[in-house]
């Protein structure tokens, strides 16, 4: 594609009133001068390679020449000055929930700003666009986007939200759906076995599926059944489904939530590698937080809140049942949440008494004149449930797994984020600040993982594993999803308490050679791309070639 001159005159009005330069004629490369050239940046390739010094030029929507000697200003129409600055490829975030709503926020600033340049739409839950073949092609959007084929929607398109497993005639349609997602070009199979319907989910069925995903050369992404008690069966499942159904399985959002499992990261990866080591094609993918964020409800066991309000009152009304509903509130807190820190439960909006926004289970324990203990905890949480319940952060993860993750060889990132509109609701902040935090506070404050290694998981690995052979890495002929970025200042603003906020430092980001952020400001433009499977072209079974 070539940039339409329109852009081009926009281009060089906004550089000249930012004061840089634009140089029109004068070019030496026989195909005439190159559309943008970025001058004096670091390069860190994306491949994991050391950095190194080079500018980088674009011509269309490819890179067309890296050179460590240099380009003069003058073989290009624009001219970036990124002295001080790294040029890598775009970010892939492995996960987001955008398969129904991207349309609606075409831009994604909220990504773009982390250095986002393609989003890959795993669903979980929820809907999944159909025909998705119509959907990809009506999209208009910032950054590139990749779709699966959703097992949670397929199985409620035919069993609706039936506990039970398919008759094989339910199990042929389910099967129709998702060869209909991967002919379309779906990346592969997306479950979320956590959620209703898909907890209603034998391993079998899912197997059955993900192989109608390997014939098509997808892959298998999952939000795993159990992430805290169940975390180690959850791996061994997911390994099962990655042998049985001939296809590379990977993890979503890897963690082990609840202090009962803190560590047990170790263990996760074990198996991992024992997996790839029988040749298995495993990979994994975190968001870099110790937090995740729902409703109170999570604290409760299903039995206790079921009927809803009155109900619940009902039960807690009678000493015998509050005695048990306390004791599994309590369990809960010790084994799923934060232990018995009740400083581990942030309340992000407490109805009933809103100067708590923000604050913690543990400060309105020490108002109270309660200590901070799991019995306290127990009889605070019941009586807040009983004047309507909270949302709230759990802090219920260790660092010190979400490092152990992150270091592993085979883990990218994702944000779990949804696309925000600014200022509007509650979202946890990764939504706005996963990529940068990774940046910044694992890789430049406590060095963690190197700034090329983080970027090699933040690009070509993930790129890899979709088969987009063109992109994640700056090369000479690669697509130019480029970010440039100042490595000093990279940072998440967003939190807990405040999570409207952008990241800052990204000062450049191009989608298929078109600034989508220049001079730290968004420009508008939507030159993003379905990117389509098959993720693994070689491993097409019959007649179905992988597509141009
Ligand atoms: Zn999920």
């Amino acid at each position: 594609m070539i940039p339409s001159p329109r852009l081009h005159r926009g281009l060089v009005l906004a550089l000249l009133a930012l004061g840089l330069s634009a140089a029109g004629a004068g070019a030496q490369d026989p195909a005439g001068p190159y559309d943008l050239l970025l001058r004096g940046g670091t390069v860190v390739d994306g491949s994991g390679a050391p950095r190194f010094r080079a500018d980088v030029a674009i011509r269309g929507d490819r890179i067309a020449r890296v050179a460590p000697g240099g380009i003069p200003a003058s073989e290009a129409r624009v001219v970036l000055d990124v002295e001080g600055l790294v040029v890598a490829p775009g970010f892939v975030d492995n996960h987001a929930h955008i398969q129904t709503t991207i349309h609606e926020h075409p831009l994604a600033e909220n990504f773009l700003r982390q250095g986002i340049t393609t989003i890959l739409a795993s669903l979980h839950s929820g809907e999944q666009p159909h025909p998705l073949r119509d959907y990809m092609a009506a999209l208009r959007v910032a950054p590139n986007v990749g779709f699966f084929a959703g097992h949670s929607w397929a199985r409620q398109a035919v069993l609706g939200l039936e506990n039970r497993a398919p008759e094989p005639a339910e199990l042929e349609r389910m099967k129709a759906l998702v060869e209909e997602a991967m002919r379309d070009g779906a990346l592969g199979l997306a479950t979320g076995l956590v959620y209703v319907p898909a907890n209603f989910a034998a391993t079998e069925e899912v197997i059955e599926l993900a192989r109608v995903a390997a014939r098509h050369g997808g892959i298998y992404v999952s939000h795993m059944r159990d992430e805290a008690t169940g975390l180690l069966d959850s791996v061994r499942e997911l390994i099962r489904i990655s042998r049985e159904a001939g296809l590379p399985a990977q993890i979503n959002h890897h963690k082990a939530v609840g202090a009962g499992q803190w560590g047990w990261s170790e263990r996760t990866l074990a198996m991992i590698d024992s997996a790839r080591a029988e040749g298995l094609d495993i990979k994994h993918d975190l968001y870099p937080y110790t937090a995740s964020s729902t409703g109170s409800g999570v604290l409760f066991p299903q039995w206790a809140l079921a009927g809803g309000r009155d109900a619940f009152r009902e039960r807690a009304a009678d000493p015998a049942t509050r005695a048990r509903i306390r004791a599994e509130v309590r369990r809960i807190l010790m084994e799923e949440r934060g232990g018995g820190d009740l400083s581990r439960v942030q309340f992000r909006v407490l109805a009933s008494d809103p100067r708590y926004n923000g604050r913690t289970l543990a400060d309105l324990a020490a108002d109270r004149g309660l200590p901070n203990d799991l019995d306290a905890g127990a009889d605070l949480i019941i009586d807040l449930q009983l004047q309507g319940g909270f949302s709230a952060i759990y802090h219920a993860m260790d660092e010190a797994d979400v490092i152990r993750i992150m270091r592993h060889p085979w883990a990218m990132f994702e944000t779990d984020g949804d696309p925000v509109p600014y200022g509007v609701g509650f979202p946890h902040p990764r939504s706005y600040g996963a990529f940068p935090r990774v940046l910044a506070r694992y890789v430049r404050e406590q060095g963690v993982i190197t700034l090329e290694e983080a970027v090699r998981k933040m690009t070509s690995m993930p790129m890899e594993q979709v088969g987009q052979r063109e992109r994640g890495v700056v090369r000479e002929g690669m697509f130019a999803d480029l970010v440039v970025f100042d490595p000093e200042t990279i940072e998440d603003r967003a939190t807990y308490t405040d999570p409207h906020q952008y990241a800052v430092g990204v000062r450049h980001l191009l989608v298929n050679g078109v600034p989508v952020i220049q001079g730290s400001s968004f420009t508008g433009e939507r030159p993003g791309r379905v990117l389509r499977g098959p993720a693994r072209p070689d491993r097409v079974a019959g007649e179905d070639r992988p597509r141009g």
